[in-house]
């Protein structure tokens, strides 16, 4: 193999006939198309239209875990403030233009995140070859920031995979496993990340990609229509591109990004991201020991839920509960997590079983010397909450951080229950766990500024997001979204049906309507938060009686069932969550 030029964010390299182009941002774990990278690129095609000699090009990446991660979103905001994104964006496509004009064949290696004008550089290629490394994940998320696909991606995906996959895939805005972005046509093949380079040689020597018939216009369903214009632009031209040519097509794009670059929203967003980015990273001076230890109490739907992504992230848990038929129930949703990772190409099945390793589950109380910090999950009463905190304070070390996760209860009046009560924090997980990145961390009055930090250094550790927020009923989250959810359980008190309720806030743009995320959250813990949340602001905040209706079905989905348990004497029930089935493997209940 020979060098032949080295550019700076660009190797290449010439084997037995092909030119490999493998992008190494210097000093940075990261590959990202700025207009550096993108003047660098062009100069590659310069060289490799020069050459007739070569048989094909190979693009890959030298990064540990992302290919090229997209547009430098840095440039991006400030040319949407300034008005100059259009000519970077026109300079892009025509870049990837003569990429995709190349006479000999082309292929992307793609090992790790594949994100925006990262992948669109790979459609510019005939093939698309990936690792099935969990970190090799396939989007185009640039709706999620207000922003379209405009490098191509909006003309060049409905052709190879139809209107109606590109659709779901631009709108949605989602990152994809390999796996399902095999199964949606964005690659041609996933093969080991050691047998990545041959898979593409592989392919250059099956030659360019054979034209495909014409695709048919599929029928797309209109997305909805909220603050963010992105989706309804894309679709506009998703809709339209294959009666159109490429270039026709491209000029929409590039109209279309132009105009959203302009909007507050767009650029909001993106500020937004960076915002996220920055809180993600933290700017904690003192060193922080990292957890190694934890215990979670309550191996309910969110003590499960905490223990199995603390595991995920190689914290050894201990998982406690009252009775061996809750830590059963509770390591099977733990099992189901992994086994849903897995199956989803998150996880490799022994990362997953290295993690179900790390959980010792128990009844009884057991030794606590070497944990760092306790999660509390257990059910929403003060009263039981109290004693457990009683309990912690004399059983765990001086130096462990104690956290509930209460939705709406006060630290402050569980802290008054441990001894060194500067110790005691609020971490609010969302459910489900796994999915969701926000930790609201709770600040009660005695909390101290080392624990604090702990908390803050910790819930970065297990890659959540933490915000900060005070110690008053409802939180940040629950205060803002229970009027809302109140409103949806009064109107269906009045007689207006569940389907009707959640269809109409699904048609405005919500991921999930109001009585399905009761649903989601239980009845019981909707109630009980509720009743906190009424005590402290009345009416605004007035407790549905929704829990004395009749059981009410709004979906097909078992999941979808709205949990409401008729109840006799007024009390709330718990809502009967479908026992699921214990997997075999290597749970230890103490
Ligand atoms: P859940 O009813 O599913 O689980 C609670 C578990 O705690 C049960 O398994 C119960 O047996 C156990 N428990 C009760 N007393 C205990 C004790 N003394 N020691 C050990 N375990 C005990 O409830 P959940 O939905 O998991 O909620 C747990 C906590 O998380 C509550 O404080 C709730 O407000 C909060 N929370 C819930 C959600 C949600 O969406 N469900 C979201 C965020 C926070």
């Amino acid at each position: 193999m020979s060098v032949t030029a080295t550019a700076s964010m660009i190797r290449r390299q010439i084997d037995h006939g092909i030119c490999l182009l493998t992008f190494d941002r210097p000093e940075s774990g990261a590959n990202v198309f700025d207009a550096a990278t993108m003047a660098d690129l062009d100069q590659q095609l310069d060289a490799i239209e020069e050459d007739d000699s070569l048989e094909g090009v190979v693009i890959l990446s030298a990064k540990k875990s992302i290919f090229i991660a997209g547009a430098d979103l840095k440039t991006l905001l400030r040319q949407a403030q300034t008005g100059e994104m259009r000519s970077f964006i026109a300079e892009g496509q025509r870049v990837f233009n003569r990429l995709a004009a190349l006479k000999i064949p082309t292929c992307a290696a793609i090992h790790g995140a594949c994100a925006g004008g990262g992948y669109e550089v790979t459609l510019a290629c005939d093939w698309r070859v990936a690792s099935d490394d969990p970190s090799t994940r396939i989007g185009l998320p640039e709706t999620s920031l207000g922003l379209i696909p405009a490098w191509g991606g909006c003309t060049r995906l409905p052709r190879l995979i139809g209107t109606e996959k590109a659709a779901e895939v631009i709108l949605k805005g989602k990152l994809y496993s390999v796996r399902d972005a095999k199964g949606l046509g964005l690659i041609d093949e996933v093969v080991s990340r050691n047998q990545l380079l041959d898979a593409a040689k592989a392919k250059i020597r099956e030659g360019k990609r054979p034209a495909s018939s014409p695709l048919p216009q599929a029928d797309v369903g209109e997305p909805r229509t909220t603050g963010n214009l992105a989706p309804g632009r894309a679709y506009k031209i998703i809709t339209k591109t294959l009666g159109r040519s490429v270039e026709e097509s491209l000029a929409m794009e590039l109209n279309a990004i132009s105009e959203l670059g302009e909007i507050d929203a767009t650029q909001n967003l993106i500020r937004n991201f960076f915002l996220a980015e920055k809180y993600k990273r933290g700017n904690s001076k003192q060193p922080v020991e990292k957890i190694a230890h934890a215990a979670v109490i309550g191996a309910g739907v969110m003590g499960s839920g905490i223990a199995q992504w603390l595991s995920s992230r190689g914290v050894s848990v201990i998982l406690r509960d009252v009775g061996t038929e809750e830590l059963t129930r509770g390591l099977a949703s733990v099992e189901k997590t992994y086994a849903d990772a897995v199956k989803r190409g998150i996880m490799t099945e022994e990362q997953a079983k290295q993690g179900r390793a790390r959980i010792v589950a128990s009844s009884v109380a057991i030794e606590m010397r070497d944990v760092q910090v306790v999660v509390e999950a257990a059910s929403e009463k003060l009263e039981v909450k109290k004693q457990i905190f009683r309990d912690l304070s004399a059983k765990t070390p001086e130096a462990a951080t104690l956290a509930t996760n209460t939705s709406a209860l006060s630290i402050s009046d569980l802290a008054g229950e441990v001894k060194n009560a500067e110790r005691v924090i609020g971490l609010h997980f969302f459910n489900p766990v796994s999915r969701m990145k926000l930790v609201e961390v709770v600040v009660g009055t005695e909390t101290s500024d080392d624990t604090i930090a702990r908390a803050l250094t910790f819930v970065r550790q297990i890659a959540k997001l933490p915000v900060t927020v005070r110690d008053s009923p409802g939180f940040l989250v629950n205060r803002v979204l229970f009027p809302y959810l109140l409103e949806a359980a009064e109107l269906f008190e009045n007689g207006t049906s569940a389907q009707e309720i959640d269809d109409s806030l699904l048609q405005w743009g919500m991921p999930m309507g109001p009585l399905r995320l009761i649903d989601e959250i239980g009845v019981d813990i909707t109630v009980d938060i509720a009743n906190t949340l009424e005590k402290a602001y009345g009416k605004r905040d007035r407790a549905s009686k929704i829990e004395s209706q009749a059981p009410v079905s709004i979906g097909t989905k078992e999941t979808r069932r709205l949990r409401i348990t008729k109840s006799t004497n007024g009390a709330s029930q718990p809502p009967s969550r479908a026992p699921l089935r214990m997997a075999e493997g290597t749970w230890q209940i103490a």
